[in-house]
């Protein structure tokens, strides 16, 4: 991985790449690669949508090896949603795909003129241009069908859907799984509407002829790699309940912590928990059978396996398993019970392909509004099919949570830096209230999973309820995730990480031993502070101040039920987290 591709599509006479050294950005991978590429090479006032944007996608550190669990990928860029630096992170096979051809990073900038939609082939004899414009405004399912019957069912495949051809907000990338479904996507942040910007339909990446990549000590990077899966594999959080039940096992637990956000964050508990929780689905996919009575991985080489098939009561595929993220976000956020609906939903979002969080917040926002009601599953599904027809109402849906509320004058809306909050009540669980107010990427769980702790008690416990030590937990937290995204391993590591310091000691031989490094854990700190510093920097210079680093005032004002509380840290201590 010592090279970057780098594609200008807006060159003279049509698209031009040129193959690069890796040069200055040498040892960094996943967020730290692009964080720092888009730091360095975009004008943090550029309009997200211009020829001065960029869209950077690069492995992690670890991708294209033989670690366990190391094929995520990152896209990165000046985000359309937030007007942040962006770092979206999926799995699916691409960032293997990737790695293997020997890319740190593709680099993509400028724009053509004209509407001509292309797609990309990257494989180990460089890269092909091809104008195709007959998967105009088709939905990612229907893009992959037409793909797979030129390029065959060996490539990973990255593309957009109607969303990101209409440059909506809400806009991913989806990358394809081990089945080649479109369900792995680069979701937050408006990533896909970048690409729809440089007129990228698709993307193919065909790793035939490659090898896997050797590392540097082979015996100890074995080693390592043995005493690492024995740690996933030993921990209760990686080792059993994820595989067991996927990310949905998070709902009866959330919904029983109080801090399960119902009917746009109106009470912290919902009903109809139960019914669409973790245990329910697995239920229901062990009596329908098939495909979806088991979990696996979302790519090769994944020794968690949290992920899943959903089908329907005769058996036929309907979607991946939906995360909780998105039971969430479809189902209590909008206070929907219906597992059948919510799945149906998540099918949507990826065909369209639309960030699955932002989507749900979104329409729960239409229903406070009172464009729909509250629990209504069939207007929630009409509501986003609005989007896939682009007519100008679904170009509102497709914009996001803050934009919805603004055309419809909605007060309470759940956003920070205009990115929906994800799945957990900042009230009811103050640590990720910090998480979702500072980080650099506007609200976002995954820089900063405080839940771990506040409620899952891993790496200690902080009173998830009280103010103190919430601002420590969550810079704690943001250090290590901001590296962990770095290595192209999964964040659901991070669990066995914060509890089996051997299995964390595992992760730095296994850095080191593939690179021939000396590296400890406060090289892994610092790096992690040295991406978030480069990340507020950018944000800087993109005219971000303390006052965006806030929670909606109605966190404050508005006590959420079961525990009647409010979000209680001050602003003077977020303004702290920093401070290093
Ligand atoms: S743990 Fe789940 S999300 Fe993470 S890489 Fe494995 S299957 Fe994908």
């Amino acid at each position: 991985m010592d090279m970057i591709l780098r594609i200008d599509m807006g060159a003279a006479g049509g698209p031009k790449a040129k193959v690069e050294p890796v040069g200055a950005f040498a040892g960094l991978g996943g967020r730290g690669m692009t964080s720092m590429i888009v730091a360095k090479e975009v004008d943090p006032l550029c309009h997200p949508l211009s020829a001065a944007n960029k869209l950077v996608i690069a492995p992690g550190l670890l991708t294209g090896t033989s670690a366990s669990t190391s094929g995520r990928l990152s896209v990165g860029c000046k985000s359309p949603l937030t007007g942040t630096i962006k770092e979206s992170n999926a799995g699916g096979q691409a960032a293997q795909a990737l790695a293997r051809l020997g890319y740190a990073a593709v680099i993509i900038e400028g724009k053509p003129k004209g509407d001509d939609w292309y797609k990309l082939l990257i494989n180990k004899e460089g890269i092909k241009f091809t104008v195709d414009n007959s998967m105009k405004m088709l939905g990612t399912y229907a893009t992959v069908d037409k793909l797979r019957k030129e390029y065959g069912e060996k490539v990973a495949y990255m593309m957009i859907g109607q969303a990101g051809e209409m440059t909506l907000m809400n806009a991913s990338i989806a990358c394809t799984d081990r089945e080649l479904h479109p369900t792995r996507h680069c979701g937050r942040g408006g990533v896909g509407a970048v690409m729809g910007a440089k007129k990228i339909k698709a993307i193919i990446i065909d790793e035939a002829g490659t090898q896997m990549r050797a590392p540097k000590d082979p015996e100890k990077f074995k080693e390592a790699g043995k005493v690492f899966v024995e740690g996933l594999k030993k921990h209760a959080v990686s080792g059993q309940a994820l595989p067991a039940y996927g990310t949905n096992v998070l709902t009866n637990i959330l919904n029983e912590a109080g801090g399960y956000p119902t009917r746009n964050f109106s009470t912290g508990r919902f009903e109809g928990g139960s019914k669409i929780s973790g245990e329910s689905l697995a239920a229901l996919e062990d009596k329908r059978g098939g495909p979806g009575s088991s979990t696996h991985g979302c790519h090769r080489g994944c020794i968690i396996q949290c992920s899943g098939i959903f089908t329907d009561e005769k058996g036929n595929y309907v979607t991946k398993q939906p995360e909780y993220e998105t039971v969430w976000s479809h189902g209590g956020h909008c206070g929907i019970d219906d597992l059948d609906a919510i799945a149906l939903m998540d099918r949507m979002d990826d065909d369209f392909g639309l960030d699955t969080i932002e989507s749900g917040v979104t329409i729960g926002v239409a229903m406070e509004a009172g464009v729909i009601p509250f629990g209504d599953a069939k207007a929630a599904i009409n509501l986003l099919a609005e989007v896939g027809k682009g007519t100008p109402l679904g170009k509102v849906i497709g914009s996001g949570a803050g934009i919805t509320g603004k055309v419809f004058g909605v007060e309470r809306v759940p956003v920070v830096k205009n990115q929906a909050l994800p799945a957990y009540d900042p009230r009811a669980i103050q640590g990720i209230g910090v998480t979702y107010a500072t980080s650099t990427m506007g609200a976002d769980h995954t820089a900063g999973y405080a839940i771990a702790t506040n409620i899952l008690k891993v790496g200690g416990y902080v009173d998830p309820l009280k103010t103190e030590g919430q601002v420590d937990l969550s810079r704690n937290l943001q250090i290590a995730t901001a590296a962990v995204d770095a290595t192209g391993m999964c964040l659901f590591i991070a669990f066995p990480l914060l509890d089996q310091p051997d299995t964390f000691q595992a992760l730095i031989d296994l850095l080191n031993s593939f690179y021939g490094l000396s590296l400890t854990a406060d090289s892994v700190v610092a790096l992690g502070k040295k991406i978030l510093s480069v990340e507020r920097e950018f944000n800087k210079n993109a005219g971000f101040t303390a006052v965006h680093d806030r929670l909606p005032r109605f966190f404050q004002q508005e006590p959420v039920a079961p525990h009647n509380v409010t979000f209680t840290v001050k602003d003077e201590e977020l303004d702290k987290l920093f401070n290093w």
